[in-house]
């Protein structure tokens, strides 16, 4: 479709998560002209897409954007529709502009700025904030296209409770928190089996009655910067089992396997050569990051994003949001505000870089 409305504003944000309207609260702060663009129709998006009995693996305490504490006691781990509830009410008590069912299709540089382009309308800006989430395009291994229709097969974006699955055996795949909490839900009503690629390491959620974040925050190194020795320790091992363990999923009867390596018919092959026949598979198998449509110089050849701490070189480009942006806590509800105040303060040092000389002498 031919886009008829072009629309000014001096900064435009990508995406309406956390990480959107957490800037959106800065930004409104500095009483700058701005807008966030969402893609879904509803607020939250990203969390109502996730299963119905989703708790947080961070603390109520370690929840809550700038401004507004999460709601309840700080100690108890909200459940997903919490969220969501707290991030549609975080939207409206600060009044900030989101704008529902906006996609931005591309960004591309023009003039002093940037052009992004909708279905319907384009947008005009000298800055642009990528707030896309971390998690976007649903990954599923090649070897799925291999298993029969007659075995029921979804992402875990498209697991909801029990009941989204058929009777009968089903293999969760996936070592994360996401594989290992479905397979222990699964578990309760049926024969359950969860294939784990690479093991990852189990922390305990409580430690001596204590959040594992408590700790965390208190050492500082939910703080450690990607640049850091020891954040770079971190990263490597970053991901990490809150709550789930192989020795707690076999209590509930699960039975585990190596990498799912292969696929015919209704059976599936592991690592170690055996295999097994199933009736459902649940791929929990993560997600890819896609930043095709951004039509600026500013990715390596992974498709990576190159930013130091979410400011790339294209001037007035920002990232937010991303997984190790600049800490462990970057890609987290109850940290994401650390990043968000920087770019702002980057977005309100860009409109007041003086002129180059040039250009303020011609206009003396
Ligand atoms: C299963 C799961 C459990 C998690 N649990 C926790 C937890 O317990 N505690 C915690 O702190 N963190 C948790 N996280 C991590 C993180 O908090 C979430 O992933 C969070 O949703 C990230 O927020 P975001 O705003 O960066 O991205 P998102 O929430 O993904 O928001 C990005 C938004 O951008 C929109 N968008 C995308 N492309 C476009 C486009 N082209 N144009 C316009 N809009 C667009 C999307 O519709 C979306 O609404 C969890 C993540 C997952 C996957």
């Amino acid at each position: 479709m031919t886009s008829t409305i072009t629309k000014h504003h001096d900064v435009v944000v990508v995406g309406g998560g956390q990480a959107g309207l957490a800037l959106g609260y800065f930004l409104a702060q500095q009483g700058r002209d701005f807008t966030i663009l969402e893609a879904a129709g509803e607020p939250a998006a990203a969390w109502r897409e996730r299963w119905d009995s989703l708790a947080l693996f961070t603390s109520a305490r370690y929840d809550a954007l700038p401004g507004l504490a999460f709601p309840g006691a700080p100690n108890r781990y909200p459940t997903r529709d919490e969220v969501a509830d707290y991030l549609t009410d975080y939207a409206r008590r600060f009044e900030l502009p989101v704008e529902l069912g906006s996609r931005v299709r591309s960004i591309h540089r023009a003039g002093h700025g940037y052009v992004l382009e909708l279905d319907d309308r384009t947008y005009e800006a000298e800055q642009v904030v990528v707030a896309t989430g971390p998690f976007q395009e649903p990954f599923v291994p090649p070897i799925a296209e291999r298993l029969d229709e007659g075995v029921v097969q979804m992402h875990s974006t498209g697991y909801r409770s029990p009941e989204s699955v058929p009777d009968g055996r089903v293999l969760v795949v996936g070592g994360g928190n996401t594989g290992f909490q479905i397979a222990e839900e699964l578990s309760a009503s049926r024969e359950v089996h969860l294939a784990i690629g690479s093991r990852q390491t189990p922390l305990p959620q409580r430690i001596l009655g204590r959040d594992l974040f408590w700790y965390l925050d208190a050492t500082g190194l939910i703080r450690k910067t990607t640049a850091s020795r020891v954040g770079k320790l971190m990263r490597k091992r970053e991901d990490t089992l809150i709550g789930s363990s192989p020795r707690r999923a076999r209590r509930h009867g699960i039975e585990l396997h190596g990498r799912a390596v292969g696929a015919t018919g209704s059976t599936v092959t592991f690592a170690d050569g055996a295999d097994l026949d199933v009736r459902g598979v649940i791929w929990a198998t993560g997600f890819r990051v896609d930043h095709s449509w951004i039509d600026v110089p500013v990715f390596d050849e992974n498709g990576r994003a190159v930013h130091d701490r979410g400011v790339t070189a294209s001037p007035g480009l920002y990232f937010l949001g991303q997984l190790w942006q600049h800490t462990r806590g970057s890609a987290l509800l109850g940290w994401v505000k650390d990043d968000a105040a920087y770019i702002a303060e980057r977005v309100g040092a860009f409109r007041s870089r003086p002129l180059p000389t040039e250009i303020a002498g011609a206009k003396r």
